[in-house]
């Protein structure tokens, strides 16, 4: 029985796609333990664009370093709002597909979006988890 979801946004909480280009493996180790249990639900919510060849390209990267989540969620072409209005959305949408889950973790590197996400989140009666990420900075 799904007991949590575990949601993870891709650039600069995952993979660093700013700096070096590689994925941040702090990160990938938690979405790894989340993928491996049965009582967590996962997903990838990206404002990476829907489109056949963003959308090949991200999960290709994603199922070298191992990580195959159970939904993909790519902001659609087609939808011309703010990040967040779109990640709230969609997670809401998520969570509809799990009523027994009594916690909802959200891991993403931009304050708005972790703030936004939480009003539906607590709406639907879940806890609510938000883990701000991003790149350690570089050194020297
Ligand atoms: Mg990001």
């Amino acid at each position: 029985m799904i007991e949590q979801i575990h949601v993870f946004d891709f650039d600069d909480t995952l993979f660093d796609t700013f700096n070096t280009e590689t994925f941040i493996d702090e990160i990938c180790n938690v979405a790894k333990s989340s993928i491996d249990n049965p009582t967590v639900a996962t997903a990838l919510c990206t404002a990476r664009r829907g489109e056949k060849e963003t959308v090949i390209r991200t999960k290709s990267l994603l199922k070298n370093k191992g990580l195959v989540f159970d939904y993909h969620i790519f902001k659609p072409e087609d939808f011309d709002y703010e990040n967040y209005v779109f990640k709230e959305l969609y997670i809401s949408k998520l969570i509809d597909k799990f009523p027994s889950a009594a916690v909802l973790a959200f891991w993403d590197d931009c304050d708005l979006n972790l703030n936004h996400v939480k009003t539906s989140v607590t709406e639907k009666g879940l806890s609510y988890i938000p883990i701000k990420c991003g790149p350690k900075p570089i050194n020297n």
